[in-house]
């Protein structure tokens, strides 16, 4: 057999490699540990900007193609979304494979953390879904590749305060665009979700005078909502038909779909939950063409992954929050770039994102 009908066979029966391709993924490393019953894979997508950075998602895959899947769109999406906050990290991402209520332990935690270590710094780790601050203290046993760290530990602790500050700055660069003034005072604002970061906002956009309506599954956190912040309760069902100026994703992805736009009577949208829109490029598109503002979503949420730079070298909150305060300037540039190149908001971000990326590699290729 001819070199060149191994290389083809092996490419067309190795769908991983292929995968990473899509996308340009740098590397992938599989962690197998019989003892403990790891089972992960930590993707890391690019590394121009800085060592790659991420979370660690623990979580019940159907198969190994659903895992490989998500880690490969999560670490992606890291990448974009620190270019864009112009910090110097890339993206990457993990997931421990298997049900976390019955896997989750000291032993299997070190051994993933041995794993992180393994890769040099090269990926940093931090909390995602169902891994704790706890979670993290025992991965930091086994290698210093950690940041999301509780407050006793020297770290950043809760990001939500810096995340709803800059979802906060972001709805006011939207609403300047849309409404010609930033001033947020008697602007109806609906908030999904009142959770840690949805009640933080609301503070901060009731203290400057807008009317919040708010729903939320749980319902302590819509009572906190209306008690503190005289949030007004809506329901599921009326939600998305209410007659508001600016809707706040801040629970679930993908509420950004057919059904929600074909009802949602609002100018704005701007919110902290990941992967609003259901079809990034379908529904991208019909917001612009509904004449909607759509503030993207990874610009307007990067307060997090900003917060946890800032833990990288020596946490300091002030910093991390006048750099969130950057995140105003970032949606208004991206909005203007849609406006001049006649292109859907979230097109914006990922060039603005990608323009980064292209001319910091220039210069590391000059070094
Ligand atoms: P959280 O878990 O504290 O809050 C989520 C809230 O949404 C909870 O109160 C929950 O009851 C509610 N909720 C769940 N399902 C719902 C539904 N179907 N309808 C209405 N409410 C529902 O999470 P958080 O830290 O506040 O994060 C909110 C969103 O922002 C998430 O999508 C998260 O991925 C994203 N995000 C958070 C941060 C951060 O710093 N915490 C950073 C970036 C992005």
């Amino acid at each position: 057999m001819e070199v060149k009908d191994i290389k083809e066979t092996s490419l067309s029966l190795n769908p991983v490699i292929s995968q990473m391709g899509i996308y340009d993924h740098e590397q992938i490393l599989f962690c197998n540990d019989n003892a403990t019953g790891l089972k992960a894979i930590i993707a890391i997508h690019n590394t121009v900007l800085g060592p790659s950075l991420g979370g660690t998602r623990f979580w019940n895959y159907n198969n190994e193609m659903e895992a490989l899947t998500d880690v490969l769109r999560l670490s992606r999406g890291m990448t974009y979304k620190s270019s864009a906050a112009g910090i110097n990290l890339g993206g990457g991402k993990a997931v421990i494979m298997g049900d976390p209520k019955k896997l989750k332990n000291e032993a299997l935690l070190r051994r993933f953390g041995k794993f992180v270590n393994s890769l040099g710094g090269k990926y940093i780790t931090a909390e995602d879904v169902a891994m704790s601050s706890r979670d993290m203290e025992m991965i930091k046993m086994e290698t210093d590749y950690v940041s999301g760290l509780p407050v006793t530990m020297g770290g950043s602790g809760d990001p939500s305060p810096v995340t709803a500050y800059g979802v906060h700055v972001s709805m006011k660069a939207s609403a300047k665009e849309a409404f010609g003034s930033d001033n947020l005072s008697g602007k109806k604002v609906l908030v999904q979700g009142a959770g840690n970061v949805g009640l933080h906002l609301i503070e901060h956009i009731t203290k400057e005078g807008a009317k919040v309506y708010v729903y939320d599954i749980t319902e302590e956190r819509v009572k906190l909502a209306v008690d503190k912040y005289k949030a007004e309760y809506v329901s599921a069902d009326k939600m998305f038909d209410l007659d508001i100026d600016i809707y706040a994703p801040c629970a679930l992805g993908a509420t950004v779909n057919d059904d929600t736009l074909s009802r949602l009577k609002c100018s704005v949208i701007c919110g902290a939950a990941n992967n609003q829109l259901a079809d990034e490029k379908k529904h991208g598109e019909l917001v612009k063409s509904k004449g909607i503002l759509y503030a993207p979503d990874f610009v307007v949420n990067a307060g997090g992954v900003i917060n946890v730079y800032y833990e990288l070298e020596g946490y300091n909150r002030e910093r991390a929050l006048s750099h969130a305060e950057k995140i105003y300037d970032t949606t208004w540039n991206i909005i203007q770039t849609a406006k001049t190149q006649n292109i859907p908001t979230y097109a914006a971000a990922n060039y603005i994102a990608e323009q980064r990326i292209a001319s910091i590699a220039k210069i590391n290729a000059v070094m």
